[in-house]
């Protein structure tokens, strides 16, 4: 997960995974920013590994606050739902895997806001961030652009599988619509690039020190069935 400090306070990109509240709330102390005013949560989907800690976060913050959670509108109710889905691991093999979502929020002050047109608008408006429709890791997976600082938080929708080459995790709703969203991801015009796992670079790496992968390459890589979108120079 990411912490972003903004004007109207800080911003979390994803909550890490089950019981990972408390490491969260202490390393943002740590890191010198005040946990208690965090306004908003940014989810780019549903899985337990992403949305572990809203439970956790969301009672530390207590009735006296308020906060936005925003989530691609087609997660939602897999979220809601609170039941385990069936993913794929591997473009050939196809194996299926069990994923399961974090526990909801019981407190009141959690306002769900569905990323829908009135919710980017909301998002956009009120902490200056764009959220991308990136479907294919899950239905509703999102990504979240904050023009300002130029940093992309990708999420599932483009990883950095080596710190030197960027593409996408074997894991997926529908591969087809994951190689879109990854594939549009990675000829934006972003500065930071800050995936959900494998590899994380701290530099900037803008358009011209990406040079692009075609298709898959090598024996290791087709075995892993990677998708590479490009290599940074
Ligand atoms: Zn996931
Ligand atoms: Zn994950």
């Amino acid at each position: 997960m990411f912490v972003l400090k903004t004007d109207t306070g800080l911003i979390l990109f994803d909550t890490g995974s089950y019981g990972s509240a408390d490491r969260i709330l202490k390393s943002i102390k740590a890191a010198g920013f005040e946990p208690e005013t965090i306004k908003a949560i940014c989810l780019t989907h549903w899985h337990g590994d992403h949305t572990g800690g809203l439970a956790g976060i969301t009672a530390f913050l207590g009735a006296n606050q308020s906060l936005d959670i925003f989530i691609g509108e087609a997660d939602l109710p897999l979220l809601k739902d609170q039941s385990f889905h069936l993913l794929r691991f591997h473009p050939f093999l196809q194996l299926p895997v069990l994923h399961g979502p974090g526990r909801l929020p019981n407190s009141s002050n959690a306002r769900f806001c569905p990323l829908n047109t009135a919710g980017c608008e909301i998002l956009h408006q009120k902490y200056g961030i764009t959220a991308i429709d990136t479907p294919g890791h899950t239905p509703g997976h999102m990504a979240y652009l904050h023009r300002e600082t130029g940093s992309l938080f990708s999420g599932c929708a483009l990883s950095l599988l080596t710190p030197h080459v960027a593409g996408l995790v074997p894991v997926f709703h529908d591969r087809a619509e994951q190689i879109r969203s990854g594939e549009y991801l990675a000829g934006m015009d972003f500065r930071y690039l800050l995936p959900a796992h494998m590899c994380l670079r701290r530099d900037e790496i803008p358009l011209e020190r990406r040079r692009p992968v075609s298709g898959k390459k090598g024996v290791v890589s087709k075995l892993m069935g990677d998708h590479l979108f490009f290599k940074i120079l």
